[in-house]
C-alpha cells in the first residue's frame, strides 16, 4: 500500500523536499506491520537492528530487549537519541470451560474500541486468529446498553471449550495484538495500529541514516537507543540509562493532537498534526538543552508547537532525566490522533519536521558541552 502510492517525496503541501526514501518507507511498514507487545519486543527491535545496521559502528542489547546503535563507541561523552519500542497489548487471562478467553491489559489498551476487532493471539505454535466478540444490538435491551469493559469484553477462537482452545496453543499469558495494517490517507498521513511509538524508532533510524549519508564527522558517542517496555511506566529506559550512563538524551515519543471531536484543548492543550515538532516544558525537561533545540528549529526554519507537562512527561524523557546523576533530557514529541486505537494518524510532514530536528539538534550539540544553569 505505502510502497505504491510513496515516491520518496514529501506531501504536496509539504514545503520541503522529501528526506525519506522508498527503502525507509519499506521498513516503515514493514516495522508497523510486525507486533511488538511489551514484554515480547524481540522480532521488532530484529527488524529495527538489521535497518540501523549499516549506519552506526556498533549495537549493544540489554537482558530485556532494549537495543542501541551505537557511533562513537568510544568517545567518553554520550548522546542519546531514543524511542520506545513496545506497543500497547493484552494478555490471555482467563479461558471459559466453553472456550471464550477473557483478557488483562498489557499497557493501556482500550476497552472502548475492542468489539468486533480482530485479533492475533502470539502463541507458541504461531499466530491464532481471534475475535472479539459482542452481543446483536437486536439482542441487547436499548434502555440498560453496557458499554464495554474489562468485565465484558471476551474473545472467541472459533472454539467451543477450553481444551480446543489449549489445543490451538493459546494459554494463559499469550499476548494479543489487534490485527490491523499501515496505510497512507490522503497522501498526507500515515495510519496504522501502535504508531505509538515504532513511529519514533523508525525516526530515530532514520537520523542514523541521515548522519551516515550525509558522512558527518560527529565527536561523541552517539547512541540510538530502541528500549523496551515504556507502556507500563518507562521500565526499558530506566534500566538501558544505567547501562549507557549518557550526557544528554534527547527523546522522542508521541502525543495528542486535540484538533478532532470531543477533544478539550482546555484539558489537553491546542496541539495539531501538520504544525510541526512539539517541545515540553517540565521540570524534567532540562531548559539549556530545551533552549538549544528551539535555536536549532529556528535556524532550520522548522516550525515547533509547544506543550507544558505537569509533574512529568509520561515519556522516557522522565526514565533519562532522573537516572544516573541527573541526565541533561528533553522531549520532541510527534502529534497524533487516536492514540492507542488502531487507527492512530500522524503527519508525514510532522515525521520529517521531527527528524530534522533531531538530526540538527544533534549536530550542533559540541563534544563535552555542559548544560549546567549556574558554572
Ligand atoms: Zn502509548
Amino acid at each position: 500500500m505505502a510502497k505504491k502510492k510513496e515516491k520518496g517525496k514529501g506531501s504536496k503541501d509539504s514545503k520541503r523536499a522529501g528526506i525519506l526514501n522508498t527503502q525507509s518507507l519499506q521498513f516503515l511498514e514493514t516495522y508497523i506491520n510486525n507486533a511488538a507487545p511489551t514484554g515480547f519486543e524481540t522480532p521488532g527491535q530484529q527488524l529495527w537492528l538489521d535497518y540501523i545496521r549499516p549506519y552506526v559502528d556498533t549495537y549493544m542489547v540489554d537482558t530485556y530487549g532494549s537495543v542501541v546503535g551505537v557511533i562513537n563507541p568510544d568517545a567518553p561523552y554520550k548522546v542519546v537519541v531514543e524511542a520506545h519500542a513496545d506497543e500497547i497489548a493484552w494478555f490471555v487471562h482467563y479461558i471459559t470451560g466453553d472456550g471464550f478467553i477473557y483478557l488483562r491489559r498489557n499497557g493501556g489498551s482500550d476497552h472502548m474500541i475492542a468489539p468486533s476487532k480482530r485479533v492475533n493471539i502470539h502463541t507458541p505454535k504461531g499466530i491464532v486468529k481471534g475475535v472479539f466478540g459482542w452481543p446483536a444490538i437486536h439482542t441487547r435491551t436499548a434502555e440498560k446498553e453496557e458499554t464495554p469493559s474489562m468485565k465484558n469484553i471476551f474473545l472467541e477462537v472459533g472454539a467451543t471449550s477450553k481444551d480446543e482452545v489449549e489445543k490451538m496453543g493459546i494459554h494463559v499469558g499469550c499476548v494479543v495484538t489487534f490485527d490491523d495494517e499501515f496505510a497512507i490517507l490522503n497522501d498526507r498521513y500515515y495510519m496504522g495500529r501502535a504508531l505509538d511509538n515504532r513511529v519514533g524508532g523508525f525516526m530515530i533510524a532514520e537520523v542514523a541514516r541521515l548522519i551516515k549519508e550525509n558522512k558527518d564527522k560527529i565527536p561523541f558517542g552517539v547512541y540510538f537507543t530502541n528500549s523496551v517496555q515504556e507502556e507500563i511506566g518507562l521500565r526499558g529506559a530506566e534500566m538501558i540509562a544505567h547501562r549507557i550512563k549518557p550526557d544528554v538524551a534527547i527523546v522522542t515519543d508521541v502525543c495528542h493532537d486535540t484538533q478532532t471531536p470531543m477533544m478539550s484543548k482546555v484539558v489537553n492543550g491546542d496541539l495539531a498534526c501538520g504544525k510541526g515538532p512539539v517541545l515540553s516544558y517540565g521540570p524534567a525537561v532540562q531548559n539549556n538543552l530545551l533552549k538549544h533545540i528551539i535555536e536549532v528549529a529556528d535556524k532550520n526554519k522548522i516550525s515547533i508547537q509547544r506543550q507544558a507537562a505537569s509533574r512529568s512527561t509520561g515519556t522516557d524523557t522522565d526514565a533519562f532525566a532522573y537516572s544516573n546523576a541527573g541526565v541533561a533530557s528533553a522531549l520532541i514529541s510527534l502529534p497524533l490522533r487516536y492514540m492507542h486505537t488502531t487507527v492512530e494518524m500522524v503527519h508525514k510532514e510532522d515525521v520529517e519536521n521531527v527528524i530534522l530536528l533531531i538530526y540538527h539538534s544533534l549536530k550542533a550539540i559540541k563534544n563535552n558541552q555542559d548544560w549546567r544553569y549556574i558554572k
